[in-house]
């Protein structure tokens, strides 16, 4: 049985005292999650402080939004998994969609992030997902094929363990629209085929695959029963105390 896995992604939301704020509201709303594992990745800069806030809880783990594959130099701007490694960051965003759309990062850079981050020991949210012209142009499986092979590549199958793949269609992303769960559930098995492809049967089917684009507590409970599905990736939704902990509880609504 794997265990499902719920992650926030804060974007770039909140300064330092807000994050604390936010994370003082979270923990006695998630209280303890069971066999769900939590996660909440923040910005670089409020790391340290949503470090210190979750000390003692266990529920949640931190996260980042990226990394870059470089351990040192000169890349202004960035930050080594070293660096987030030395923060007790557990877990790192990596290509996902609006690093994609906005800021150049190419399937290339995505698996140069991903060797480094499970080089260093860190765990890796690795995001997938079409385009709106890319879906109706019927490209979704051979664009999924082609970004989640990529992103392997070069990737030991004894590193799948720190790996969790998203898929995040780039059309339901902070737009209110969600792919619908037979959507959601026949993309994950395209990627679990890439993976097949790779490594093997057994290996890619233990990976986990969360689905992200405007889940929410009105629609987790029906993505969530599709077999391929093992979690979400939460954007929106995971700045609202209440509601993210009801996608973590889900099984209760
Ligand atoms: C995301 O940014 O990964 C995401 C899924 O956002 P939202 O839930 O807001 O669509």
């Amino acid at each position: 049985m794997k265990r499902e896995i719920i992650a926030g992604n804060w974007k770039m939301n909140c300064t330092k005292a807000e994050t604390v704020e936010l994370i003082e509201k979270l923990l006695p709303l998630v209280g303890d999650p069971g066999k769900m594992e939590v996660v909440i990745c923040v910005p670089f800069t409020n790391i340290d402080a949503a470090r210190k806030a979750l000390r003692g809880h266990k529920s949640i783990a931190l996260g980042a939004q990226n990394v870059h594959w470089a351990p040192k130099g000169a890349f202004t701007g960035e930050i080594s998994a070293e660096m987030l490694k030395a923060l007790k960051v557990k877990y790192v965003i990596i290509g996902h969609s609006e690093r994609r759309q906005y800021f150049g990062e190419t399937d290339q850079s995505v698996n140069a992030r991903m060797k480094a981050a499970v080089a260093a020991g860190l765990k890796v949210i690795v995001c997938v997902g079409e385009t709106l012209e890319e879906r109706e142009a019927g490209k979704t499986r051979e664009v999924l094929l082609r970004q989640t092979s990529a992103a392997f590549e070069g990737i030991d199958k004894s590193a799948l363990k720190q790996i969790v793949i998203a898929y995040e269609p780039v059309w339901a992303i902070g737009t209110g629209k969600t792919a619908t769960p037979k959507e959601a559930n026949t993309a994950a098995f395209v990627i679990r085929k890439a993976l097949r492809k790779q490594y093997g049967r057994t290996p890619a089917h233990a990976m986990r695959v969360q689905y992200g684009g405007s889940m929410n507590a009105s629609n987790v409970k029906e993505l969530m029963a599709m077999p391929q599905i093992d979690g979400g990736l939460i954007g929106g939704a995971s700045l609202k105390p209440a509601e993210f902990a009801k996608i973590v509880h889900y099984t209760e609504l």
